[in-house]
């Protein structure tokens, strides 16, 4: 039996003693009467009591508003702990949806979660900026509606997520996503996005590089390999035999100069940051033009002028070599008679070495690509002039290593004009 009905009782058996003596003495009436007054007594005291658990109890709230009288205080006690103990769990798993929450917005992966229906029930905001979605209108719509491209509702409507599906973005960026369904909870799924379009632009290049390299180490190697074969097969008389030494030379020549430069960019690819010497740009100038004059063979006029007033911070033998290939380049793509002019002066903001020629010039359209590697504007041409075609690869790799920048000016038949802009931080004025 509950302490609260042996209470009810005892109280019940007070106001029998209390009436029985009074009954007994005075009236019957009397007794009866001190009984029922501490019957109602007790009934106004519980009746006090619920009526506060009632109110409370459709506004449970947790504070001294649920104070009770006697052995109801035990209860309301209780029912106090509880709803707070509960208030506080609650609280707690919210803040543990919250922080899940948190980590699902910070993935820089996409994370769309789908309901049976294949609805949206979230989307974290690197999936919404990469499908174009929005959480707070598209929530609860069907998500092949606002993705419409027809192999992703193909992919999600085909039930083979073995490999993830790679989606090429139709609204206008050459975005490449990669999109990996998992299954969750049952048959919900789950979209994973990955943004692939680096990894996919690099495997390309890799790809175009192993082509062109071997492309470009092919053709000298098959003439080398034909000559071979007539030296074996056919007897030739010595002059012969030395024509043909010639021309495998100059092959094999041609191989090893695409090796070199092969080299020369992953090296240069992979050195520490150039130095901040000083390097003496009115010599680095004469240098070049006496290059220049030896290349040309007296058939063209080289200028060259040079601002003494200031030099350049940065790897000497990089810059000789970058500066060599723009001058040789000038030299090579201009007829006889031309003029080359090589110049380093001082600017606004910095400084800019430039080599000018009076050339075939190069068509607009190839300028953008001209320092890929490999590519040429004119393959035979450059070849015979004995050019592999990563000439300006290397030439503006170097100069992004020295925050320099090249500025490629240039009219089809009238010439070309290369200039490399050295920031201020790279100009050393000469006091
Ligand atoms: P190399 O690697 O031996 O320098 P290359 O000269 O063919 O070979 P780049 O120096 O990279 O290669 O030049 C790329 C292309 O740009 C050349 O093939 C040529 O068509 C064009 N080009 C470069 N400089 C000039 C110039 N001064 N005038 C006209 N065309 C030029
Ligand atoms: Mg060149």
């Amino acid at each position: 039996m509950s302490s609260q009905v042996i209470r009810a009782l005892l109280l019940a058996l007070l106001s029998s003693l209390i009436a029985l003596p009074v009954g007994s003495f005075v009236a019957h009436w009397a007794g009866w009467s001190v009984f029922c007054a501490g019957l109602a007594l007790q009934m106004i005291f519980h009746f006090r009591n619920f009526a506060r658990l009632d109110r409370w109890s459709h506004r449970p709230v947790v504070d001294a508003s649920l104070e009770g009288e006697g052995a109801w205080d035990g209860i309301f006690g209780r029912l106090y702990r509880h709803e707070k103990d509960l208030r506080a769990g609650i609280a707690d798993r919210d803040n543990q949806i919250e922080r899940l929450f948190a980590a699902l917005q910070a993935l820089t992966d996409g994370v769309v979660a789908l309901d049976l229906n294949q609805q949206i029930v979230y989307c974290n905001s690197t999936a919404e900026e990469q499908l174009g979605l929005a959480l707070t209108t598209d929530r609860g719509q069907p998500v092949v509606n606002l993705v419409r491209q027809p192999e992703f509702v193909a992919y999600l409507e085909g039930g083979d997520f073995e490999r993830p599906l790679t989606l090429r973005s139709d609204r206008g960026t050459d975005r490449v996503l990669s999109i990996h369904v998992v299954p969750y909870a049952g048959d919900r799924r789950l979209l994973q996005i990955k943004d692939v379009t680096q990894t996919v632009r690099l495997d390309r290049m890799r790809r175009d590089f192993v082509a062109n390299v071997s492309h470009e180490l092919r053709t000298p190697l098959t003439v080398l390999a034909g000559f071979l074969e007539t030296l074996q097969e056919i007897d030739l008389d010595r002059a012969d035999q030395h024509r043909y030494l010639d021309l495998m030379a100059e092959q094999s020549k041609r191989m090893e100069s695409i090796v070199q430069d092969l080299l020369t960019l992953s090296s240069i690819e992979s050195a520490p940051p150039p130095s901040v010497d000083i390097v003496d740009m009115s010599s680095l100038v004469d240098k070049l033009r006496r290059d220049a004059e030896a290349l040309s063979g007296g058939r063209h006029n080289i200028v060259a002028e040079a601002d003494a007033q200031c030099d350049v911070r940065g790897s000497e033998p990089e810059l000789v070599s970058a500066f060599g290939n723009l001058v040789a380049n000038a030299v090579r793509y201009t007829p006889a008679g031309g003029t080359v002019r090589i110049t380093w002066k001082a600017m606004a903001q910095g400084a800019e070495f430039a080599v000018e020629d009076t050339g075939i010039g190069i068509e607009a359209k190839h300028i953008p690509r001209l320092t890929e590697r490999f590519y040429r504007v004119d393959r035979g041409r450059s070849r015979d002039a004995g050019g592999t075609g990563l000439g300006l690869a290397i030439v503006k790799h170097s100069l992004n290593r020295h925050q320099a920048q090249l500025e490629i000016r240039s009219t089809l038949g009238v010439g070309s004009r290369f200039a490399a802009k050295f920031p201020a931080g790279r100009v050393a004025r000469v006091q």
